[in-house]
């Protein structure tokens, strides 16, 4: 573990000696391994056999645990294509875009933009508030959930007038 960064993704970033394509390696007795299969094996147990490793974060050298997934060598391929093609229907979805498709001038209005397994997905500021908007109406429409969320933030202006006063 003093070979481990955690980033803020949550990936354990390994700082020792790296191979071509990105993975970890360390030397066990004698022998280089790929670091996040012994960390994997090390804190999980065995990984069975004929079973790979995928990095569900797309990030090869994190060893984290959490962020790794048994799945069939082909399966591991599809995924790795599935992405790729994921980005670039993205990218080409969102270059040269002027508006989002309810018409928002994104200029005006803005993207948000968010990293995810290797991509980025972007959404127009507006058509989010919007759902926001929806998705809280929604709410205060059935009554145990609106008080629910009453009492909520009843709470956290409680919290918030205490704090000040504190100060
Ligand atoms: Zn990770
Ligand atoms: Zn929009």
């Amino acid at each position: 573990m003093r070979r481990v960064e955690v980033d803020a993704a949550g990936c354990w970033i390994w700082t020792g000696p790296l191979r071509k394509d990105g993975r970890g390696q360390v030397s066990v007795r004698g022998k280089y391994q790929l670091a996040y299969r012994v960390i994997f094996e090390h804190l999980r147990g065995p990984i069975p056999p004929r079973l790979v490793l995928d990095h569900l974060c797309r990030n090869r050298a994190c060893v984290n645990p959490d962020h790794l997934e048994s799945v069939e060598q082909a399966e591991n391929v599809r995924r790795g294509r599935a992405a790729e093609a994921t980005r670039a229907v993205f990218d080409a979805l969102w270059s040269d875009r002027t508006h989002c498709a309810n018409g928002h001038d994104l200029v005006r209005v803005g993207l948000l933009t968010r990293s995810r397994n290797g991509y980025t997905t972007r959404e127009c500021r507006a058509c989010r508030a919007e759902q926001k908007q929806r998705a809280h109406l929604r709410a205060m429409s059935d009554p145990d959930r609106a008080s629910r969320i009453r009492e909520q933030n009843r709470a956290a202006v409680a919290r918030y007038r205490a704090r000040k006063e504190a100060s």
